[in-house]
């Protein structure tokens, strides 16, 4: 989408914008916007990289909070890329973590912009003080605790002019929430209680916060450093100190979400991954993408294209995938015609997920199996297709029971390949690291292809977690059998043969083992 701001002026625009603290539903929808309309996304280390999904454009990171592998930009480098790609007439969207002007030197990058006469603006994100406070169940404000909430820094720029008063702090009629402390908690738990803050005074620290990572530790001034390092908590950190503390676990829900901190592998495809990734967050677990597969066009549209304009010759036209759907009605589409060329069809499709990208087009499924698989929908659809013409869009390979039954039941089958499913050479470095350190709790295989694909594609050193740290999940009988044939040991068997089946069949298998 092109930026509406910017058409009349050679000049791009920046938005500065906050991405929030972590959960990547905490995007304001003006961030949204804006990254949609990007032709340029910087993002700093703090920021999900799931949010990018919101944008088409060139995402680059500035910097790593974690590890010393990545690259960082110094502030005068990022004001300056800033600068020049606006000046090349670029939309960028420069995305911060939590609120940019909130311990985020985004009025530093604002007041760049405009000395060089860039324009911009700034979308605020949800802070950290108030995504942790709201993720742990505490009330920054509670009415009978705390009249006012203090943000402060601790990492304070010891060439600044205003420094911290602990005199002034420890009498703050309210809560106090550190910024940038944890590894100075020590020294000011000490500061706060030399001036008068009573040791008994309830502190949490929130690690990670909004993510499935996400850990508190909890203590009185006095103990709370001593906890924390304990705890081995990790940056990004909060402290908040302050009675309104002690409310907290009248208040919990993020941490009891049923996946809380499961690291789960989802071997799907990036183009459908999204969904999945999505649902896994909201039931409190870190998604990780693994595809084995690639998802991409046939090899030439040529039969394709041969049969679009007889499409309503056709009965039924059955669907196997998501992408099955896709292939053959965008094609349909870019090829000039509409959905009136499959208004005679009756459609059958595996599964609910199937169904739903049908919908997408306005078309209704007029069968869906009460399983979900394809023996189950040959069992229903081959009373209906003696003598009728079935056209069946389907992948470059797959199982060839559709057409051995529907062909037995006297259907005059067409099969029509719409996408290749390619296996990919090797998984994502990144994901595959993750396996090999055994951070991974759960992988869900969720077809026969995919559970051998990847116990092609995982190496010694990450086969090793496999049935112990690492669960497998399968959604059917027959990928469970796959999966065991290529040797790999299942812990799981989802009962709905769906994603979210796979997901249910990791809830209740954890719940067996606690
Ligand atoms: N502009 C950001 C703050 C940047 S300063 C905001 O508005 O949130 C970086 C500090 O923010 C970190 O040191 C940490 O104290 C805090 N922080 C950011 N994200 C956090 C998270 N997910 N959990 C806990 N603290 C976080």
């Amino acid at each position: 989408m092109p930026d509406p701001q910017r058409l009349h002026s050679a000049i791009g625009r920046v938005y500065l914008v906050g991405a929030g603290p972590g959960d990547p539903g905490l995007l304001t929808l003006r961030g949204a916007e804006c990254l949609a309309r990007a032709d340029l996304v910087l993002f700093d280390g703090l920021v999900n990289p799931l949010l990018l999904r919101h944008s088409h454009a060139l995402a680059e990171q500035t910097c790593r909070v974690d590890g010393p592998a990545g690259r960082v930009l110094r502030q005068d480098e990022i004001n300056r890329r800033l600068i020049e790609a606006a000046r090349s007439g670029k939309t960028v969207v420069r995305l911060k973590g939590g609120d940019p002007f909130i311990f985020g030197r985004g009025s530093e990058e604002a007041a760049a912009l405009s000395d060089a006469g860039i324009p911009f603006e700034v979308v605020p994100g949800i802070t950290a003080a108030t995504g942790a406070a709201v993720y742990t169940g505490i009330s920054l404000t509670h009415r009978d605790h705390a009249s006012a909430v203090a943000f402060v820094t601790g990492h304070e720029d010891p060439t600044k002019s205003i420094s911290l008063d602990y005199l002034a702090l420890a009498k703050f009629p309210g809560t106090l929430v550190f910024y940038m402390g944890l590894h100075r908690l020590g020294a000011i738990a000490q500061s706060l209680i030399e001036a008068g803050k009573p040791m008994s005074t309830p502190v949490c620290v929130v690690s990670r916060a909004t993510t499935p990572r996400q850990r508190t530790v909890t203590g009185t001034l006095a103990e709370i450093a001593s906890l924390a390092i304990a705890a081995e908590l990790h940056a990004p950190s909060l402290v908040i100190v302050g009675d309104c503390v002690r409310l907290r676990e009248q208040a919990r829900w993020f941490e009891d979400r049923p996946l809380f901190g499961q690291v789960i592998g989802i071997p799907r495809p990036e183009e459908q991954a999204d969904e999945t990734a999505l649902r896994a967050v909201e039931l409190g677990a870190q998604p990780v993408l693994l595809p084995t597969i690639e998802i991409v066009p046939p090899e030439s549209w040529g039969e394709v294209d041969a049969i679009l304009p007889r499409l309503n010759e056709f009965d039924w036209i059955v669907f196997t995938s998501v992408n099955g759907v896709h292939g053959l009605l965008d094609r349909l589409w870019e090829s000039g015609r509409d959905m009136r060329s499959v208004a005679r069809a009756r459609f059958a499709t595996i599964g609910p997920s199937t169904a739903a990208a049908l919908e997408k087009y306005s078309l209704r499924a007029d069968l869906v199996p009460s399983e979900f698989r394809a023996e189950a929908l040959a069992r229903e659809l081959c009373p209906q297709v003696a003598g009728k013409n079935v056209l069946w869009a389907r992948a470059s390979r797959g199982r060839d029971v559709l057409p051995t039954e529907l062909t037995a039941a006297g259907a005059n089958l067409t099969q029509l390949v719409v996408y290749q499913n390619c296996d990919v050479d090797q998984l994502p470095v990144s994901s595959l690291q993750q396996i090999e350190r055994g951070e991974l709790n759960w992988i869900g295989l969720s077809s026969p292809s995919i559970a051998r694909s990847l116990a092609r594609l995982l190496t010694d050193e990450a086969k090793v977690w496999l049935g112990n740290k690492t669960k497998l999940a399968c959604i059917s009988p027959v990928t469970t059998a796959a999966a065991k044939e290529a040797g790999l040991p299942i812990a799981a068997e989802a009962k709905e043969y769906t994603w979210e089946g796979l997901f249910q069949a990791m809830i209740a298998a954890n719940r067996e083992t606690i």
